[in-house]
């Protein structure tokens, strides 16, 4: 059998090729030159399955792509603190290219916006760090959220900085009131150069199932990001990575994404999936119109909505007791909602022993983890006997919180 999901995305791609509204951006010359026809739409999940239809192997340049994946490299980079002393986090309902600064700290309002974006890039590296060294941190780490060695355009490059008046003036405001150190002019070249890296619409989609994943590459299994940077980067693009459209996307398409002038999109789904796609013709806010467009069909045939409730619980809890012992099985991924079950569950335990069999459970999130344990150290605080049924060892070292474990297991295994 073939898996039907690239037709399906063919059938999305044929029925929009038909709009020819919008045009390509012609504000950096070259870009003005790319073949408004290409069209071309990925899938990556977080287990690293990749569906990709259309003009799948055509690159083009990043562009604003690259700002969350830059603000990702500041956060590791610089610490959190740094980085929010020079640029906010707020939507700015701006359009991308707007001279506009916060007005008491003079930060720009977010990353999303080219004065969060410049101010961003100079935050690359170790403090100090030259150019050179800015661009390449830029290109190794979206290489490696990639899966594969990226390259910079110098023609689009060079192009942009034969017209970036409007970036320079930025940079200069940026410099005037202290938030952009060093030379404007290098910080600018830098920033072009981090926007004229090649892409395909697979990089974009395996760029963002990275961040979908918390911050593994999920074919090469390299951890890039920390799970709270990554965090980080999904909701100030849940915010503010649709400019001036933010609120309106976030209701209908409810896809985390940002848009690049050269026709790119990225978006991710946390826990699901990432998604690029690519068609040069923008509508009048920048985006990518057959691309919008794209994700918009997405979000509604595939119930891709951050927000929508379809996708069910992902853990269960239930439990029955024989000869006065209780057994309580857990499953899935047991987060907040199953571990609060299963408390109030064991607060109606009054005598007998019990087991806790977790051998359906993937995953304990922290959380998860702690309350269970929890509930497992009053348990026995009660005078209860105790012992776990964990053949994959989802809950490693189960110390009960006070240094002491289920009587008949600390490594899995029935022990009952
Ligand atoms: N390099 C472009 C610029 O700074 C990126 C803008 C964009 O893609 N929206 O103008």
């Amino acid at each position: 059998m073939r898996t039907p999901v690239p037709d399906y995305l063919d059938e999305v791609l044929d029925a929009l090729r038909g709009d020819s509204t919008g045009a390509p951006a012609n504000y950096i010359p070259e870009l003005a030159t790319a073949d408004p026809d290409k069209f071309a739409l990925s899938i990556t999940t977080t287990s690293g399955s990749t569906y990709a239809a259309g003009d799948v192997d055509t690159e083009f340049s990043i562009q604003s792509i690259s700002k969350p994946f830059a603000y990702a490299a500041a956060l590791i980079d610089r610490g959190f603190e740094r980085v929010l002393e020079s640029v906010g986090v707020e939507p700015s309902g701006e359009a991308f290219n707007e001279l506009s600064l916060e007005g008491d700290t003079h930060r720009p309002k977010n990353p999303m916006i080219n004065a969060g974006a410049i101010a961003t890039h100079s935050l690359l590296g170790a403090a100090g760090a030259g150019q050179d060294d800015r661009v390449e941190r830029a290109r190794r780490l979206f290489s490696r959220l990639a899966g594969r060695e990226l390259r910079v355009d110098e023609q689009v490059c060079a192009s942009e900085l034969g017209t970036a008046h409007r970036n320079l003036a930025i940079a200069h405001m940026l410099h005037n009131y202290g938030i952009l150190e060093g030379d404007v002019h290098s910080i600018v070249e830098g920033y072009t150069r981090q926007c004229s890296i090649l892409v395909s619409v697979r990089d974009l989609s395996m760029m963002a199932a990275t961040l979908a994943t918390g911050g593994v590459q999920p074919v090469t299994g390299d951890r890039v990001l920390e799970s709270d940077v990554a965090r980080q980067v999904m909701a100030v693009m849940a915010g503010a990575g649709m400019y001036d459209a933010a609120g309106d996307w976030l209701t209908r398409v409810g896809i985390p994404a940002k848009s690049g002038v050269a026709g790119g999109m990225v978006g991710v789904l946390p826990d699901q999936v990432g998604i690029g796609a690519f068609s040069p013709r923008l509508d009048a806010h920048g985006n990518s119109q057959r691309g919008r467009r794209a994700f918009e069909r997405l979000s509604q045939d595939m119930g891709m909505h951050l927000f929508s409730s379809d996708r069910g619980r992902l853990d269960s809890v239930g439990s029955d007791t024989q000869d006065g012992t209780t057994t309580f099985r857990l499953q899935g991924n047991v987060q907040f909602t199953a571990a609060a079950e299963l408390l109030d569950l064991m607060a109606e335990v009054e005598d007998g022993n019990v087991v806790l069999d977790v051998s359906r459970v993937h995953s304990f999130s922290d959380v998860g983890r702690r309350m269970t344990l929890e509930g497992l150290r009053r348990l026995r605080l009660d005078g209860r006997g105790i012992a776990l049924r964990d053949p994959s060892t989802t809950l490693p070292d189960p110390d009960l919180g006070d240094g002491t474990y289920p009587e008949e297991s600390a490594t899995g295994g029935l022990q009952v």
